[in-house]
């Protein structure tokens, strides 16, 4: 297991470009995309397909994982009349068409895995060290590979978002991959500024998870309309 070492000097709008020259030098072939709740992508959508887009097409990028890790099934929804369970088919569902969605277009030499866990919706912490084992034992992380998740205050101080950060340290550790972490903006020196096509996709993402923002998930009010503007980032490696 590795130590890892926080690129303290690092604006975050370059940790992107560092981790896009490693794609194209062949250095890193995998994306994790890990969140807790269905619609977390969200924190990081326009990132991940601005990502994506600066790699070249001859790049040794051969994978993009969607790893979720509870199903939301606890979660508040703009409908009142569902069960647990309905609601964690929904969730999922929304999530699949919302991650497709933030690689249309992307060319088909890179595949791209949609992996919905079910650890509990609100306890993710209770299960950290059984969630470390079963991706361990299940996932083709290797260690070239890029995870990207949440900062260590949950982006927005989320109990689960921040037991995901923590689920992704290990696995940073154990696998020796880089580790991409996001959270709200600070200020401008660690933001990631997206391009208006790159916000659209972002939007798209919220947008298609329905049961939590509606028909309106491009008008959100906020927080929401600044996860999708941009973000700030941290890399550990
Ligand atoms: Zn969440």
């Amino acid at each position: 297991m590795k130590t890892l070492s926080k690129e303290t000097s690092l604006p975050g709008a370059q940790a992107i470009e560092i981790i896009s020259d490693r794609i194209n030098n062949g250095e890193i072939s995998k994306i994790i995309s890990l969140g807790a709740h269905p619609d977390d992508q969200l924190f990081w959508a326009g990132s991940l397909r601005h990502l994506v887009d600066s790699t070249k097409k001859s790049s040794s990028l051969i994978g993009i994982t969607d790893l979720t890790l509870s199903k939301g099934e606890n979660g508040e929804s703009l409908s009142t009349n569902h069960s647990p369970e309905e609601l964690a088919d929904a969730r999922t569902m929304e999530n699949y068409l919302g991650f497709s969605a933030i690689f249309d277009g992307v060319h088909d030499k890179v595949s791209i895995d949609f992996n919905q866990m079910d650890v509990p919706d609100g306890a993710i912490s209770r299960y950290e060290d059984e969630t470390v084992n079963e991706i361990i034992n299940n996932e083709g992380i290797t260690s070239d590979s890029v995870i990207l998740t949440f900062n260590e205050v949950g982006g927005d101080n989320h109990p689960d978002h921040i037991a995901t950060n923590r689920i992704a340290r290990e696995l940073a550790k154990h696998y020796g991959a880089a580790l991409l972490e996001f959270g709200l903006p600070d200020n401008t020196d660690s933001t990631v500024k997206l391009s208006s096509q790159n916000m659209n996709v972002s939007r798209g993402f919220v947008a298609s998870h329905r049961s939590q923002f509606g028909d309106e998930g491009s008008k959100l009010q906020d927080p929401h309309n600044l996860l999708v503007d941009y973000n700030s980032l941290t890399l550990w490696q």
